[in-house]
């Protein structure tokens, strides 16, 4: 890190050439021009990633993307023979870090599984799946839950919360899974982004909609995930609620330079986005940056 950074000068050019080879995320590979025997590989954590890349300007000058997702040829069918489904059919595509995308599509087109997928909470029948240089479908299921529980944040349109748990039990579980301490800082950063300061002993269902979908937001971003993944997060709430949810994870997404995949029916959610992927009939039919 350090021997690194000593050798990144103002007017030095420095290229990332791919997110992670060595498998840690937040991995940073940088080469320096007509000195490519120099190769500098970086295993660091996100947040001193995060803030190696403020340090350096590394985004100002250009340096970024490093990519954070890869998808090869995944493809998904449930039953066999005749009543074989296709829900996803040989899709590829690559996201950086720091991403909005919005997947949208008809119902049924495939876009939950796709998200599970990506997700790691479903298996691919063929193809592959990368988060940070890490083959998702290479680990075991254990090795698979602890790194989805660290790198990846879910959520869904009807929250998923556990009922006997109260606000700050919900936030706080995949911490207490993985046998972690509550970092109180960020924890209270969090509460605070979130307005549940005043509601953290209440269990769901003394909570609105609104409320809990941002208990579940706070459930996914407590370990500061690089990849968060909302299927239609805003589809059970008004406009209003919907609004504010979705300024929550764009913020998220700025400020923590998180990658954030949303699918979405609301054609407003998905002109807010960086980048718009159409599904049907399970396969990606139209990927389109619509803001750099
Ligand atoms: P979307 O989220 O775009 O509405 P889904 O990914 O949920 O679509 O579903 C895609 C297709 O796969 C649909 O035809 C659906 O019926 C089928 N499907 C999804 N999950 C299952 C399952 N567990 N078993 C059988 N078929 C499924
Ligand atoms: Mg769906």
């Amino acid at each position: 890190m350090h021997g690194c950074a000593a050798r990144l000068g103002e007017n030095e050019k420095v290229t990332a050439l791919s997110a992670p080879e060595a498998g840690v995320l937040g991995a940073l590979l940088l080469r320096i021009p007509g000195n490519s025997d120099k190769t500098v590989i970086n295993a660091v954590t996100g947040a001193s990633l995060k803030g190696f890349i403020i340090n350096h300007g590394l985004k100002e000058r250009g340096i970024f993307p490093v990519e954070i997702l890869r998808v090869e040829h995944l493809t998904k069918s449930y039953g066999s023979g005749e009543t074989e489904v296709k829900a996803l059919n040989d899709v590829s595509f690559r996201v950086n870090r720091g991403e909005f995308v919005a997947i949208v599509g008809a119902s049924g087109s495939g876009k939950s599984t796709l998200l599970h997928l990506l997700g790691g909470v479903d298996r691919p029948t063929s193809g592959k799946v990368f988060v940070g240089g890490t083959d998702l479908y290479a680990m075991n299921e254990s090795q698979l839950a602890v790194f989805r529980r660290r790198q990846i944040g879910l959520i869904y349109q009807f929250y998923n919360l556990i009922p006997v748990l109260n606000v700050l039990e919900n936030i706080t579980l995949p911490l207490l899974l993985d046998g972690r301490k509550v970092n109180h800082q960020q924890l209270a950063e969090i509460l605070d982004t979130l307005s549940l300061q005043n509601r953290l002993k209440h269990l769901p269902n003394q909570l609105s909609g609104g409320q809990q979908q941002r208990v579940s937001i706070g459930r996914a971003l407590i370990n500061n995930p690089a990849l968060v993944l909302a299927d239609e997060p805003t589809g059970n709430l008004d406009s209003k609620n919907s609004a504010e949810i979705l300024e929550l994870l764009k913020m998220s997404n700025r400020k923590y330079d998180q990658t954030l995949l949303i699918i979405t029916h609301d054609e407003d959610i998905a002109l807010q986005a960086d980048r718009v992927m159409v599904i049907e009939d399970g396969r990606l039919i139209k990927d389109e940056v619509i803001r750099k």
